[in-house]
């Protein structure tokens, strides 16, 4: 099996755009690369008294329309490129739903499952203490992605506050609400994505109340199945996974129930009821509609003759391969790509920021109507894009936040 470089395949995405584009040399090597890149390492006193040494990154991709802002991921197959290419994706992600932000990631690599609590804590504190002086809410907004939290981010906060004598809990979003969180924010990824789902099943005439599939199951796979209900007026969830394992029933899973089995059990394997299948059986469920919500690359060329959805819904942040993209699209599959069907959770960053700077908080109602709105015109500039250039959907998302970027950047004189 082919393995992927998630930069290289950012970089390629970039030039495809910028070629459909005419985007010069200069301003095509100022978007594939990263601005600023921070590399340093994390001392950290374990629980047995020994000290381990931690490798974290903090990458600004670009910061030509606002400042940078995306997550910071505690993994143990973090590298310089994954965080690049994610980087990267958090630049095209907030200039395709247009907000005034740039594109910017973080990681550790560290396995967050061996970890104690305590240990946690200092390691949360301790990247904040190397990237102080280059993040702010004018400079840089961390957020949580991968096995990081509210928690993670309410430490980073303080942490961040006691360095600089001030209150300024916007430095960073999804913070929990008693410190500056705003409402919405927790389910905000999935409901972009759901809400991305309800105008492509109109355009297409796909029943939303049929069968779907969700494979990985942490926050956002896990609310995509809470939200369906609401959003969508119902859907039968046949099919999830998680790193552990799959799960099957031809009846649908109760959603609140599993969410709550996976919380107490930390898997979604052997819930009451439940046949197990294999990961890839998800993948290829009989559903209408499919959400990656896992890591990268997980629909490839192998997997995707075999997918079965009319929709696939990208929670999570580069799950197709390129190879699977083509293929995925001569087979007619509507793809939502991840910088489109994943944007709700930067916006709803971005909303937390704004009340965090007035220090004046909305209601949950309002969040989720302006949430929509964003998502909902994003999603339509999107398929007009399709039209347009007659390409795929990654593509065409590509296009439209490049052509955003790349003018902010020559209006900046910077290219
Ligand atoms: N980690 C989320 C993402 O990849 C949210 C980033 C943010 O809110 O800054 O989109």
């Amino acid at each position: 099996m082919k393995s992927y470089n998630s930069f290289d395949v950012t970089q390629q995405q970039v030039r495809e755009a910028a070629r459909l584009l005419n985007l010069d040399e200069a301003t095509i090597e100022l978007l594939v690369w990263p601005q600023k890149e921070f590399k340093f390492t994390i001392p950290v006193r374990m629980d047995d008294g020994s000290v381990k040494i931690f490798h974290a990154w903090r990458i600004q991709h670009n910061y030509a329309r606002g400042p940078a802002k995306g997550g910071i991921r505690f993994h143990p197959d973090e590298t310089v490129d994954t965080i690049r290419a994610l980087a990267g994706w958090m630049t095209w992600k907030t200039a395709v739903v247009d907000l005034p932000l740039g594109g910017g990631k973080g990681g550790v690599k560290c396995d967050p499952k061996k970890m104690s609590e305590r240990e946690l804590e200092q390691l949360a504190r301790g990247y904040v203490r190397a990237v102080a002086e280059h993040i702010g809410i004018d400079r840089d907004v961390p957020a949580p992605d991968v096995y990081t939290n509210p928690q993670t981010m309410a430490w980073m906060m303080d942490e961040y506050e006691t360095i600089s004598h001030h209150h300024q809990p916007g430095v960073l979003t999804d913070k929990p609400l008693q410190i500056g969180g705003t409402e919405g924010r927790r389910d905000a990824t999935a409901r972009g994505g759901v809400t991305t789902v309800r105008e492509a099943c109109n355009i297409l005439g796909v029943d939303p109340t049929k069968n779907f599939a969700i494979q990985g199951f942490g926050n956002a796979g896990q609310r995509a199945a809470l939200l369906h209900e609401e959003i969508l007026g119902g859907g039968k969830l046949v099919a999830v996974s998680d790193s552990r394992g799959a799960i099957f029933n031809a009846d649908g899973f109760n959603p609140k129930e599993l969410v709550t089995y996976k919380l107490t059990t930390g898997s979604v394997v052997g819930f009451p009821g439940s046949r197990a299948i294999s990961h890839e059986e998800v993948l290829e469920a009989n559903v209408e509609i499919l959400y990656p919500a896992a890591l990268e690359n997980s629909i490839d060329e192998k997997n995707a003759p075999r997918i079965k959805a009319k929709i696939v819904c990208e929670l999570s942040n580069g799950p197709t391969t390129p190879e699977a993209d083509l293929i995925l699209y001569k087979k007619n599959i509507h793809v939502i790509p991840d910088i489109l069907a994943s944007a709700g959770g930067v916006t709803v960053s971005y909303f937390e920021m704004v009340q965090d700077s007035y220090s004046y908080f909305w209601e949950e109602s309002v969040v989720h109507h302006r949430l929509d709105q964003k998502l909902t015109k994003a999603y339509h500039r999107v398929q007009e894009a399709i039209r347009e250039k007659k390409v795929h959907p990654r593509l065409a998302a590509m296009v439209v936040g490049v052509a955003r970027v790349a003018e902010a950047c020559k209006l900046r004189g910077w290219v």
